[in-house]
């Protein structure tokens, strides 16, 4: 028994070390891996599910590295913000995604905008205003176009400042959705204060919903109460055909999921609409 102690002691250790020694290297690989290219964004169309075509897309980017492969943004998004490389590529994502949704547009009429994720830490720059601001007026493209999402946590932190940042950023013409909701704290109190006009319900609730009757309660209560506050409801996660029919019952905005198309390429999201979801 105290072998197998020992041994398992052992385990651990080695576990760490090497999850430790992973993430240097991952943290080192980020140094260079914007001006090696090695990043791409994703889309993942949003569905208007009553009149079945695609009105948006979310913006996720992929790192593409030469001898990792694929790596996960959840992965390495948490360590791009604890080294800061997150302003760098947060800054590329917001270029990319902006020149995506002027080419998209031209390409799809239909197009309502492109959603994009911004990082706590990103939201937090100084100058986060001016360089969306700067990056609207590179592509001269209509602002409202461009949706960016935040996650709830970042709000609930310094209230205030938030306030005042994404009231800026409204100013601007563009749309903000509050991500990942229903997993955080969720007060209703501040929901109303926030210049947002969306909610993205978070997976958690949409894949139990078919299962858990209380769940599907939680959700149709969300959604009476985001309308009743003016707000719009994406459902996130949506990977059955009976999710999106209780969805659709509920009078959600609009799902995504893996049920209508995973996160594809830019040249995807173009066959996409053409051959499948553009009326
Ligand atoms: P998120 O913003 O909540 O994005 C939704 C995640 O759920 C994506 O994972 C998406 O691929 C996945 N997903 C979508 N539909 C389904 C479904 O039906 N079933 C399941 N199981 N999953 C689904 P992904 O692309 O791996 O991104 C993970 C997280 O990384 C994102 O969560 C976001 O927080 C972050 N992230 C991604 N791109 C960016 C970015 O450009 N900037 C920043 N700051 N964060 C990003
Ligand atoms: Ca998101
Ligand atoms: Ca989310
Ligand atoms: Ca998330």
């Amino acid at each position: 028994a105290k072998k197998q102690g020992r041994n398992q002691v052992e385990f651990f250790k080695g576990e760490m070390q090497e999850s430790f020694e992973k993430k240097m290297r991952l943290e080192a690989g980020l140094r260079t891996a914007l001006e090696n290219n090695e990043f791409e964004l994703f889309y993942q169309p949003q569905l208007n599910v009553s009149l079945g075509y695609m009105a948006s897309a979310e913006a996720l980017i992929r790192w593409n590295h030469p001898e990792w492969g694929m790596v996960s943004p959840d992965e390495f998004i948490p360590l791009a913000e604890s080294s800061g490389h997150i302003r760098s590529i947060g800054a590329w994502v917001i270029d990319e995604g902006i020149k995506m949704a002027k080419t998209l547009k031209q390409h799809y009429p239909r197009l309502h905008r492109i959603g994009l994720n911004v990082s706590s830490v990103q939201l937090r720059e100084r100058n986060f205003v001016e360089q969306v601001k700067m990056a609207i007026e590179k592509y001269n493209i209509d602002p409202s176009l461009i949706e960016l999402e935040i996650t709830e946590s970042v709000v609930i932190d310094r209230l205030e400042e938030t306030i005042e940042k994404l009231s800026a950023l409204k100013k601007l013409g563009i749309a903000l959705a509050l991500d990942d909701f229903g997993t955080g704290y969720s007060s209703l109190n501040y929901l109303r204060r926030l210049p947002i006009d969306r909610v993205k319900l978070d997976r958690s609730f949409i894949q139990e919903m078919d299962e858990d009757p209380k769940k599907a309660t939680m959700v149709h209560y969300i959604i009476e109460m985001a309308h009743s506050l003016g707000l719009k409801v994406v459902a996130e996660g949506v990977e059955t055909e009976k999710q999106m029919q209780m969805l659709n019952m509920l009078q959600v905005d609009k799902v995504q999921g893996y049920f209508y198309s995973r996160p594809i390429t830019q040249e995807g999201l173009f066959t996409f609409v053409d051959e499948k979801y553009g009326e």
